[in-house]
């Protein structure tokens, strides 16, 4: 049997114990079978207390965008009986807004709510890219890109943990969908990991410190998230030094002792102490050190600093309030022809669409919030045009007849200056635990739309919907689109705010709206098949892929309008040190309202070894502008904004040469571009019998030696006809020196190769220190 070893105890574990009731656990008393107790539920939402080390139950419950408090039985998963909370804008929203600031807002109230709750531990932020459209669960999920991702959940998790209360960020890692999201495995390269689906964790771990990372059910290349220890240890903790707890997805351990081997501290919920038996037993007959069980419960008892006297209530006007003031920051505008939005109060308004009455504002499954309160789009609409006339138009469970619901919203329309049509997906279309298999909304929908701007001199569609959601077939005949993603309890408020111009929109693309399913980059290889899903676009996710391929969009990642224009001049890009960056841009509000506009950075090039994205988003800004002012800001590019990950020298490479910093109306509209160039990462390549001849002939140290004895070797005349030489250098330049030699009859002395291998690694590791 083999052993696994274990880190040794660390002495130096941090204890910073937070709060007034914090114990420092002294775990060195405790029976093996009393430490093993800690590393796994009490039941489904506690940790397990022990009195003698004086450790009191921590007591983690959902998350994200509010907190599901289960109102009683904790021995049961309870999805519908949680305690009211605020039901704050989900990840989707938060996405668009491009705003940390407003995610930072919702961390800290989701805290007070759960200190008032009871609460010790939010399950949340999520931050899983959105590889497909299809993703059930990406209403959870901010962004298809890490960067925008990342600095949302990192400002989420310090406002929370600033709180006292600890975040728990999910899933980690590769749970880009819920098809066979217990079992399949995410066979992917580790550039691609490195670059798209570890970057958001990695950034939430250094900025954000939060207490607890949940691993994701999946596998990666074979092993579960649960058993990883590259993924757990080596990645998490000893190259971004997470030091807190990581608590496994609810139901995602299989083998307890090869999780603890790996780096998983805490098994959620319970299973009645068969993990720990199996821990115990592990240790007992020799499978594992001890010290992985003294490390890992450490690590849990140190959760004991969150736990405190739960506040008395919360803030529940005042947060609602929130909800409504923050979710219309997040709502993005699609098209505004004709000015046709904002809608004047005196407009004869027909509201059109069950949505408008049943709003739907969160998704559902396990961040599904009972929320304090729910604001219809109709009622506020009507507290702002108290005209406005509503028909359904059709039923959210497709019952009843279409074509009545549908003629009674068109005569509807006729009548109004303006139709307001709100459509999108109900609950059943999209969910937790399974992935759609259209981004079509229903056909009654489709019809509907189409039949009432056919009919209304101006028709705007406004959308609810978790998933991106395809445009075509209604698009072009409606004046304004406006997309609301699910907005949180406060939603219909927040549309209303946004659709009369109390609030200017200013939310923008979190992920590209495409023409048809069949463009998006992960189509072919979604969502896999006989347990295997292979990541084969690699890192070309979203709107890289997009703008590498030229593909056309419906509105690509980034696009949003504002009831008022901005422009961007005097772009500079100045070298701030080796391989960083200064950009400073001005920002100009050109039109006649207040609004924000978000300076986005994107980085394009195409040097180095590797296939890169034709541009990448490396830095971000939401500014507030009064209609004429003009702002500079500056934003810093730090190496890693130029880098990509090479799997060869097993880290981040700044390749020397060319880089263009665009500023982007969205990814796929740049309005200005500078460029730069970098001296990137002096690099001596490895050289071996195995590289090719290729590699040889250009090492930038062995490289005019090698020539030089291969000239040598030549026959007399030949060398002179350099034209035959370089011929010959192209047919051969793939193949291995080894076999070259072989075949052309070690014309270059083997031993003279050997010595500049030599002379090459020398050089080498004389650069990299
Ligand atoms: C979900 C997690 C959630 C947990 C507890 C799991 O099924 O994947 O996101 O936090 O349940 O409800």
């Amino acid at each position: 049997m083999s052993r696994l070893r274990g880190p040794a105890p660390d002495a130096s574990e941090p204890r910073v114990f937070r709060q007034a009731v914090a114990v420092t656990p002294d775990l060195a008393s405790l029976s093996l079978e009393e430490k093993a107790s800690l590393l796994s539920g009490a039941n489904f939402w506690t940790t397990e207390p022990l009195p003698a080390a004086g450790l009191p139950a921590v007591v983690l419950s959902d998350g994200p965008h509010g907190v599901r408090r289960q109102a009683a039985d904790f021995d049961a998963v309870g999805f519908f009986e949680g305690l009211p909370a605020t039901c704050f804008p989900p990840a989707v929203a938060v996405g668009s807004s491009w705003d940390p600031e407003l995610a930072g807002r919702i961390g800290t109230a989701i805290a007070r709510e759960a200190h008032a709750l009871g609460v010790h531990v939010v399950l949340g932020p999520g931050v899983n890219i959105k590889r497909s459209p299809l993703c059930g669960r990406n209403f959870e999920y901010y962004s298809e890109d890490p960067l925008l991702a990342g600095v949302l959940a990192a400002a989420h998790v310090r406002g929370q943990e600033a709180q006292g209360v600890g975040a728990s960020v999910k899933h980690f890692a590769a749970n880009n969908q819920e098809t066979e999201r217990m079992r399949v495995s995410v066979d992917v390269d580790e550039r691609t990991l490195r670059e798209i689906y570890l970057p958001a964790f990695e950034r939430v771990v250094t900025e954000g410190r939060p207490a607890t990372i949940m691993c994701s059910y999946n596998r990666i290349n074979g092993v579960y998230a649960a058993e990883n220890r590259w993924l757990l240890t080596q990645v998490l903790r000893e190259e971004w030094g997470f030091d807190g707890v990581v608590v496994s997805d609810w139901g995602a351990v299989e083998d307890r002792v090869a999780a603890l081997a790996a780096g998983l501290d805490l098994q959620m919920p319970g299973d009645r102490g068969a993990g720990d038996r199996r821990a115990v037993e592990g240790v007992r007959n020799g499978e594992i050190d001890e010290s992985f069980v003294d490390v890992s419960a450490g690590r849990v008892a140190a959760l004991a600093r969150y736990v405190r006297e739960p506040a008395d209530g919360f803030d529940v006007d005042g947060h609602a309030a929130l909800a409504r003031e923050l979710a219309a920051d997040c709502v993005v505008l699609l098209k505004n022809e004709n000015e046709t939005l904002p809608l004047a109060p005196t407009a004869r308004v027909a509201v059109i669409g069950e949505f408008a009455r049943t709003p739907r504002f969160q998704g559902g499954g396990s961040s599904n919030v009972k929320a304090t309160r729910v604001e219809s789009a109709l009622d506020a609409i009507r507290a702002l045009a108290p005209s406005a006339e509503f028909a359904p138009g059709f039923t959210l469970d497709g019952s009843g007849d279409a074509t009545a619901l549908r003629d009674g919203a068109v005569q509807l329309a006729r009548e109004a200056d303006v139709a307001v049509v709100f459509a999108g997906l109900g609950d059943a279309e999209e969910s937790e635990g399974f992935d759609r298999g259209t981004l079509d909304i229903p056909r009654a929908q489709v019809e509907l739309i189409r039949a009432v701007a056919a009919a209304a001199a101006r028709t705007v569609v406004v959308l609810s919907n978790g998933g991106i959601v395809s445009l075509e077939g209604w698009h072009d005949d409606v004046d304004a689109v406006v997309e609301g993603f699910l907005l949180g309890q406060a939603g219909g408020g927040a549309l209303a705010d946004v659709l009369f111009g109390v609030v200017n929109p200013s939310g923008h693309l979190a992920e590209t709206i495409p023409l048809r399913l069949q463009d998006t980059p992960a189509h072919l290889n979604f969502p896999g098949e006989q347990g295997h899903v292979r990541y084969g676009e690699g890192v070309m996710v979203g709107y890289r892929g997009y703008a590498t391929l030229g593909t056309p969009v419906r509105y690509a990642f980034g696009h949003g309008l504002s009831y008022t224009t901005f422009g961007a001049t005097d772009l500079t890009v100045e070298p701030a040190g080796r391989d960083t960056a200064r950009v400073t841009v001005t920002v100009t509000n050109t039109g006649e309202r207040a609004g924000k506009h978000v300076v986005q950075v994107y980085v394009a090039t195409a040097v180095g070894p590797v296939r890169r994205p034709a541009r990448e988003l490396r830095a971000f800004t939401k500014v507030a502008l009064e209609p004429g002012e003009s702002r500079t800001v500056a934003l810093d590019l730090d190496r890693r904004a130029f880098a990509y990950y090479d799997v060869v020298e097993n880290g981040w490479v700044v390749a020397p040469g060319e880089y263009f910093v665009q500023i982007g109306a969205s990814a796929l509209d740049v309005v200005a571009e500078a460029p730069l160039t970098l001296d990137g990462d002096d690099i001596v390549p490895v050289l071996t019998l195995d590289s090719s001849v290729h590699e040889w002939f250009s090492h930038p140290v062995a490289g005019s030696d090698v020539l030089e004895l291969f000239l040598d070797s030549m026959p007399a005349g030949v060398a002179e006809a350099g034209g035959d030489a370089s011929l010959l250098m192209t047919m051969v330049g793939s193949m291995p020196m080894r076999r070259f030699l072989a075949d052309m009859g070690d014309f270059i002395p083997v031993d003279e190769l050997e010595r500049l291998t030599e002379v090459a690694a020398a050089a080498r590791s004389e650069r990299s220190n």
